[in-house]
Protein backbone atom coordinates (compact mmCIF):
# COMPACT_ATOMS: atom_id res chain seq x y z
CA UNK A 1 0.00 0.00 0.00
CA UNK A 2 1.18 3.19 -0.90
CA UNK A 3 1.49 6.22 1.36
CA UNK A 4 2.16 4.21 4.60
CA UNK A 5 3.08 6.10 7.79
CA UNK A 6 5.70 4.47 9.57
CA UNK A 7 4.91 6.31 12.56
CA UNK A 8 1.73 4.20 12.52
CA UNK A 9 2.84 0.68 12.30
CA UNK A 10 4.62 -1.30 15.58
CA UNK A 11 7.93 -1.05 16.53
CA UNK A 12 8.80 -4.12 14.85
CA UNK A 13 7.40 -3.92 11.77
CA UNK A 14 8.86 -0.14 11.52
CA UNK A 15 12.41 -2.07 12.05
CA UNK A 16 11.66 -4.91 9.75
CA UNK A 17 10.50 -2.41 7.02
CA UNK A 18 14.26 -0.46 7.72
CA UNK A 19 16.46 -3.37 8.06
CA UNK A 20 14.77 -4.98 5.06
CA UNK A 21 17.24 -3.15 2.31
CA UNK A 22 20.54 -3.54 1.23
CA UNK A 23 21.23 -0.07 -0.26
CA UNK A 24 20.26 2.98 1.14
CA UNK A 25 20.12 6.39 -0.91
CA UNK A 26 19.17 9.84 0.43
CA UNK A 27 18.97 13.22 -0.65
CA UNK A 28 20.29 15.59 1.60
CA UNK A 29 19.25 19.46 1.51
CA UNK A 30 15.71 19.03 3.34
CA UNK A 31 16.37 15.47 4.33
CA UNK A 32 19.94 14.99 6.22
CA UNK A 33 19.96 19.51 6.82
CA UNK A 34 19.18 22.84 5.55
CA UNK A 35 21.88 24.52 4.06
CA UNK A 36 24.13 24.51 7.38
CA UNK A 37 22.12 23.43 9.72
CA UNK A 38 21.68 19.20 10.60
CA UNK A 39 18.77 17.84 10.98
CA UNK A 40 18.65 16.27 14.49
CA UNK A 41 19.92 12.45 14.10
CA UNK A 42 20.10 12.26 10.72
CA UNK A 43 23.94 11.88 10.97
CA UNK A 44 23.46 9.23 13.47
CA UNK A 45 21.26 7.85 11.36
CA UNK A 46 23.26 7.85 8.01
CA UNK A 47 26.20 6.28 10.21
CA UNK A 48 24.56 3.57 11.84
CA UNK A 49 23.14 2.30 7.83
CA UNK A 50 26.85 2.47 7.23
CA UNK A 51 27.88 0.32 10.53
CA UNK A 52 24.98 -2.42 10.03
CA UNK A 53 26.60 -2.95 6.42
CA UNK A 54 24.52 -1.25 3.97
CA UNK A 55 25.77 0.92 0.73
CA UNK A 56 25.16 3.87 1.44
CA UNK A 57 25.14 7.14 -1.25
CA UNK A 58 24.14 10.90 -0.67
CA UNK A 59 22.18 11.22 -4.15
CA UNK A 60 22.06 15.02 -4.62
CA UNK A 61 20.88 17.42 -7.46
CA UNK A 62 23.37 20.17 -6.35
CA UNK A 63 25.76 20.84 -8.97
CA UNK A 64 27.35 23.81 -7.43
CA UNK A 65 29.58 21.71 -4.96
CA UNK A 66 32.49 19.31 -5.99
CA UNK A 67 32.20 15.40 -4.79
CA UNK A 68 35.01 16.68 -2.34
CA UNK A 69 33.58 19.67 -1.34
CA UNK A 70 30.30 17.62 -0.36
CA UNK A 71 33.26 15.00 1.54
CA UNK A 72 34.25 18.05 3.93
CA UNK A 73 30.73 19.08 3.94
CA UNK A 74 29.62 15.68 5.57
CA UNK A 75 32.69 15.32 7.46
CA UNK A 76 31.74 19.06 8.99
CA UNK A 77 28.11 17.79 9.88
CA UNK A 78 29.59 14.56 11.39
CA UNK A 79 28.50 12.47 8.47
CA UNK A 80 30.52 9.30 7.69
CA UNK A 81 31.67 9.46 3.63
CA UNK A 82 34.32 9.65 1.03
CA UNK A 83 33.74 10.65 -2.42
CA UNK A 84 32.55 7.00 -3.58
CA UNK A 85 29.19 7.50 -1.02
CA UNK A 86 28.59 11.17 -3.04
CA UNK A 87 26.64 11.57 -5.93
CA UNK A 88 26.10 14.96 -7.60
CA UNK A 89 25.11 16.31 -10.46
CA UNK A 90 28.90 18.56 -11.31
CA UNK A 91 30.70 14.61 -11.04
CA UNK A 92 27.79 12.95 -13.14
CA UNK A 93 27.86 15.31 -15.51
CA UNK A 94 32.20 14.48 -15.88
CA UNK A 95 31.36 11.37 -15.24
CA UNK A 96 28.85 10.91 -18.27
CA UNK A 97 31.24 12.37 -20.58
CA UNK A 98 34.01 10.35 -19.43
CA UNK A 99 31.99 7.05 -19.81
CA UNK A 100 31.40 8.56 -23.63
CA UNK A 101 34.83 9.05 -23.97
CA UNK A 102 34.38 12.63 -24.94
CA UNK A 103 37.38 14.54 -26.24
CA UNK A 104 35.89 17.97 -27.38
CA UNK A 105 35.97 21.08 -24.92
CA UNK A 106 32.45 21.64 -22.99
CA UNK A 107 30.53 25.49 -22.71
CA UNK A 108 29.94 25.81 -19.50
CA UNK A 109 26.86 27.88 -17.86
CA UNK A 110 27.36 26.72 -14.46
CA UNK A 111 29.59 26.81 -11.31
CA UNK A 112 33.17 25.75 -10.57
CA UNK A 113 32.09 22.99 -9.69
CA UNK A 114 31.36 21.65 -12.63
CA UNK A 115 34.28 22.95 -14.20
CA UNK A 116 36.55 21.07 -11.46
CA UNK A 117 34.85 18.05 -11.97
CA UNK A 118 35.74 18.44 -15.26
CA UNK A 119 39.08 19.10 -14.63
CA UNK A 120 38.93 15.62 -12.74
CA UNK A 121 38.64 13.73 -15.53
CA UNK A 122 40.67 15.71 -17.73
CA UNK A 123 37.95 16.99 -20.63
CA UNK A 124 38.94 20.94 -21.69
CA UNK A 125 36.15 23.31 -21.02
CA UNK A 126 35.86 27.04 -21.11
CA UNK A 127 35.65 28.00 -17.74
CA UNK A 128 32.83 29.49 -15.78
CA UNK A 129 32.38 33.21 -14.48
CA UNK A 130 30.82 36.68 -15.90
CA UNK A 131 30.37 36.88 -19.54
CA UNK A 132 29.36 40.72 -19.56
CA UNK A 133 28.09 42.83 -22.74
CA UNK A 134 28.79 46.14 -22.94
CA UNK A 135 26.36 47.79 -26.18
CA UNK A 136 23.70 45.87 -28.03
CA UNK A 137 23.95 42.59 -29.33
CA UNK A 138 25.28 41.12 -32.44
CA UNK A 139 27.14 38.98 -34.42
CA UNK A 140 30.44 40.03 -33.59
CA UNK A 141 30.06 39.60 -29.94
CA UNK A 142 30.68 35.48 -30.63
CA UNK A 143 33.76 34.05 -31.97
CA UNK A 144 32.85 30.32 -31.95
CA UNK A 145 35.14 27.91 -30.80
CA UNK A 146 35.07 25.16 -32.94
CA UNK A 147 36.41 22.94 -30.18
CA UNK A 148 33.19 22.71 -28.45
CA UNK A 149 31.19 19.44 -28.65
CA UNK A 150 29.17 19.80 -25.68
CA UNK A 151 26.70 22.36 -23.71
CA UNK A 152 26.33 21.79 -20.21
CA UNK A 153 24.06 24.21 -18.17
CA UNK A 154 23.95 24.23 -14.31
CA UNK A 155 23.29 26.89 -11.71
CA UNK A 156 24.61 30.03 -12.94
CA UNK A 157 24.75 33.29 -10.36
CA UNK A 158 26.34 35.17 -14.01
CA UNK A 159 23.83 33.54 -16.04
CA UNK A 160 23.05 36.22 -19.39
CA UNK A 161 21.87 36.92 -22.64
CA UNK A 162 25.12 36.61 -24.12
CA UNK A 163 25.17 33.23 -22.21
CA UNK A 164 22.19 31.73 -24.14
CA UNK A 165 23.16 33.16 -27.35
CA UNK A 166 26.38 31.23 -27.21
CA UNK A 167 24.87 28.27 -26.05
CA UNK A 168 22.21 28.32 -28.78
CA UNK A 169 24.78 28.98 -31.29
CA UNK A 170 26.81 26.23 -30.21
CA UNK A 171 23.53 23.97 -30.28
CA UNK A 172 22.89 24.68 -33.45
CA UNK A 173 24.95 22.29 -34.14
CA UNK A 174 23.34 18.63 -33.71
CA UNK A 175 26.31 17.20 -33.26
CA UNK A 176 27.13 19.21 -30.03
CA UNK A 177 26.04 17.45 -26.79
CA UNK A 178 23.52 19.28 -24.55
CA UNK A 179 23.41 18.48 -20.62
CA UNK A 180 21.59 19.34 -17.77
CA UNK A 181 22.71 19.18 -14.47
CA UNK A 182 18.93 19.12 -13.06
CA UNK A 183 15.67 20.63 -13.16
CA UNK A 184 14.65 21.61 -9.78
CA UNK A 185 12.13 24.94 -10.38
CA UNK A 186 13.67 26.55 -7.15
CA UNK A 187 15.94 26.02 -4.11
CA UNK A 188 14.42 25.72 -0.85
CA UNK A 189 15.23 28.46 1.33
CA UNK A 190 13.66 29.40 5.39
CA UNK A 191 12.50 32.54 4.29
CA UNK A 192 10.47 34.70 1.85
CA UNK A 193 12.73 35.08 -1.06
CA UNK A 194 12.48 32.38 -4.38
CA UNK A 195 16.03 31.64 -5.91
CA UNK A 196 15.38 30.39 -9.40
CA UNK A 197 17.04 26.80 -9.53
CA UNK A 198 18.66 25.10 -12.14
CA UNK A 199 15.93 24.10 -14.00
CA UNK A 200 14.80 27.49 -14.81
CA UNK A 201 17.92 27.96 -16.76
CA UNK A 202 17.85 24.60 -18.39
CA UNK A 203 14.49 25.55 -19.51
CA UNK A 204 15.56 28.82 -21.18
CA UNK A 205 18.41 27.45 -23.13
CA UNK A 206 16.33 24.62 -24.23
CA UNK A 207 13.64 27.19 -25.54
CA UNK A 208 16.22 29.30 -27.54
CA UNK A 209 18.32 26.18 -28.73
CA UNK A 210 14.98 24.29 -29.30
CA UNK A 211 16.43 21.24 -28.47
CA UNK A 212 16.03 19.26 -25.05
CA UNK A 213 18.64 18.62 -22.61
CA UNK A 214 19.77 14.65 -21.50
CA UNK A 215 19.08 15.55 -17.54
CA UNK A 216 21.94 13.89 -15.05
CA UNK A 217 20.06 14.38 -11.52
CA UNK A 218 16.47 12.89 -10.22
CA UNK A 219 14.49 12.09 -11.60
CA UNK A 220 16.26 10.99 -14.83
CA UNK A 221 17.27 7.68 -14.77
CA UNK A 222 21.08 8.22 -15.51
CA UNK A 223 21.80 8.12 -11.19
CA UNK A 224 20.35 4.72 -10.89
CA UNK A 225 22.29 3.47 -14.07
CA UNK A 226 25.68 4.23 -12.46
CA UNK A 227 24.38 2.80 -9.63
CA UNK A 228 23.66 -0.60 -11.17
CA UNK A 229 26.37 -0.79 -13.36
CA UNK A 230 29.53 0.90 -11.34
CA UNK A 231 27.78 -0.35 -7.65
CA UNK A 232 26.03 -3.66 -8.75
CA UNK A 233 22.46 -2.32 -6.22
CA UNK A 234 19.72 -4.67 -6.25
CA UNK A 235 16.83 -1.75 -6.99
CA UNK A 236 14.41 -4.54 -5.37
CA UNK A 237 16.53 -3.68 -1.84
CA UNK A 238 16.83 -0.01 -2.26
CA UNK A 239 15.51 2.47 -0.13
CA UNK A 240 15.57 6.42 -1.24
CA UNK A 241 14.87 8.53 0.86
CA UNK A 242 13.72 12.19 0.17
CA UNK A 243 11.40 15.57 1.04
CA UNK A 244 10.66 16.48 -2.57
CA UNK A 245 8.45 13.84 -4.49
CA UNK A 246 9.19 15.16 -8.26
CA UNK A 247 12.96 14.45 -7.81
CA UNK A 248 13.54 12.00 -5.38
CA UNK A 249 10.37 9.99 -4.80
CA UNK A 250 9.99 10.07 -8.82
CA UNK A 251 13.49 8.50 -9.37
CA UNK A 252 13.02 5.80 -6.66
CA UNK A 253 9.51 5.02 -8.50
CA UNK A 254 10.57 4.78 -12.26
CA UNK A 255 13.71 2.81 -10.81
CA UNK A 256 11.94 0.28 -8.60
CA UNK A 257 12.97 1.09 -5.40
CA UNK A 258 11.09 1.63 -2.65
CA UNK A 259 10.55 5.18 -1.48
CA UNK A 260 10.47 7.16 1.85
CA UNK A 261 9.16 10.62 1.99
CA UNK A 262 10.36 12.99 5.41
CA UNK A 263 8.27 15.33 6.11
CA UNK A 264 10.77 17.88 6.88
CA UNK A 265 11.61 19.32 3.36
CA UNK A 266 9.16 20.51 0.52
CA UNK A 267 6.31 18.12 0.48
CA UNK A 268 4.40 17.91 3.07
CA UNK A 269 1.71 15.11 5.03
CA UNK A 270 -1.15 17.24 2.72
CA UNK A 271 0.66 17.09 -0.75
CA UNK A 272 0.46 13.40 -0.04
CA UNK A 273 -2.94 13.57 0.76
CA UNK A 274 -4.48 15.50 -2.18
CA UNK A 275 -2.20 13.00 -4.44
CA UNK A 276 -4.08 10.24 -3.04
CA UNK A 277 -7.23 11.47 -3.86
CA UNK A 278 -6.24 12.41 -7.18
CA UNK A 279 -7.41 10.88 -10.24
CA UNK A 280 -4.35 11.70 -11.88
CA UNK A 281 -1.73 8.97 -12.87
CA UNK A 282 0.74 11.39 -12.79
CA UNK A 283 -0.18 12.46 -9.31
CA UNK A 284 0.12 8.87 -8.28
CA UNK A 285 3.50 8.52 -9.29
CA UNK A 286 4.43 11.33 -6.63
CA UNK A 287 2.89 9.16 -3.49
CA UNK A 288 5.86 7.64 -1.65
CA UNK A 289 5.81 3.75 -0.54
CA UNK A 290 6.55 5.34 3.53
CA UNK A 291 6.30 8.45 4.85
CA UNK A 292 7.70 9.70 8.37
CA UNK A 293 8.07 13.00 10.10
CA UNK A 294 11.84 13.46 10.35
CA UNK A 295 14.66 10.71 8.88
CA UNK A 296 15.73 11.03 13.15
CA UNK A 297 13.01 8.61 13.39
CA UNK A 298 14.48 5.98 11.99
CA UNK A 299 17.24 5.56 14.59
CA UNK A 300 15.43 3.56 17.35
CA UNK A 301 15.05 1.28 14.43
CA UNK A 302 18.28 0.39 12.85
CA UNK A 303 20.17 -3.02 13.98
CA UNK A 304 23.97 -2.58 14.23
CA UNK A 305 25.59 -5.57 13.21
CA UNK A 306 27.62 -6.91 16.56
MG1 LIG B 1 15.76 17.91 -0.92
Amino acid sequence: MAGLNLNSLKPEEFSKIINSFDTILTDCDGVLWFQNDPVENAANVMNAFLNSGKKIFYVTNNGTKTRDELVDKCKKLHFTATTDNILCTSYLTAKYLQDMNFKKKVYIIGSPAIAKELDKVGIQHTGVGPDPVVGPLNCELIKPDADIGAVVVGFDEHFSVIKMLKAATYLNDKNVKFIGTNTDERFPTSNKMIIPGTGSFVRCIETCSERKATIMGKPAPYVSSLLSTQYKIDPKRTLMIGDRANTDILLGKRCGFKTLMVLTGVNSIDDINTWKKSSSNDDKELIPDYYTSTIGDLLPHISIKK
